[in-house]
């Protein structure tokens, strides 16, 4: 079977980190910046960045219906830090005019670390990846204040909820493609063969 195509939404954010990840897992990997690139796409990882700056560019370039829609249907999508934020289904505190995708039914508190804690690494073992803990970076990182029952908890850092899976949507408050160890990228273009397999979840 060819290589399953993975679309990185490119509208700001760590797109090419994305891309050599995604290439390393295997997966023929490009920039998504408009409707007809992400309709020729398996999967999608939402990268880190800003999450209000990409959820207005996602709606000026007449993205975000498409993404809800493709989302909705089923589509493979992997967010990570303000990716995973683009991802949930309501934010805490939001800024005035951001708009998320939805697709995981968790509530996310932005920037919820904290200033003192801004940016640092920890080990983070993720329900699904085996061997070591993954080297967890984490950047302004959200967490997960809560999720519904339909969405899996896939780990945790001081007792905070950093990693969570619902049906083909995966999120991270960490930022894997920052570390070069590939395996949760791997598990992303995992459940994308598998969709494109028709495997049941
Ligand atoms: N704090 C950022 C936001 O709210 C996320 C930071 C990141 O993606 N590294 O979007």
């Amino acid at each position: 079977m060819t290589a399953p195509v993975i679309g990185v939404l490119a509208l700001q954010g760590d797109v090419r980190e994305h891309l050599a990840a995604l290439a390393a897992a295997d997966a023929a990997a490009g920039p998504v910046r408009r409707p007809e690139e992400l309709a020729e796409v398996d999967g999608l990882v939402i990268p880190g960045g800003e999450s209000t700056t990409i959820s207005k560019l996602a709606v000026l370039f007449g993205l975000m219906e498409p993404l809800r829609a493709r989302v909705r249907a089923g589509m493979p999508v992997y967010g990570t830090c303000a990716g995973m934020i683009l991802l949930a289904d309501k934010i805490l505190d939001p800024r005035s005019g951001q708009e998320t995708v939805g697709g995981i039914d968790m509530i996310v508190r932005r920037n919820a670390f904290g200033r003192q804690n801004e940016s640092f690494e920890a080990a983070v073992e993720v329900k699904g990846v085996s061997g070591e803990p993954v080297e967890g970076v984490f950047i302004r990182a959200p967490w997960v204040e809560s999720v519904g029952a339909s969405a899996e908890v896939l780990a945790e850092h001081d007792g905070h909820i950093v990693a969570v899976r619902q049906g083909n949507a995966l999120a991270t408050s960490f930022h894997p493609e920052l570390t070069g160890d590939h395996r949760v990228h791997r598990l992303f273009t995992d459940m994308v063969r598998a969709e494109r397999r028709g495997d049941a979840l």
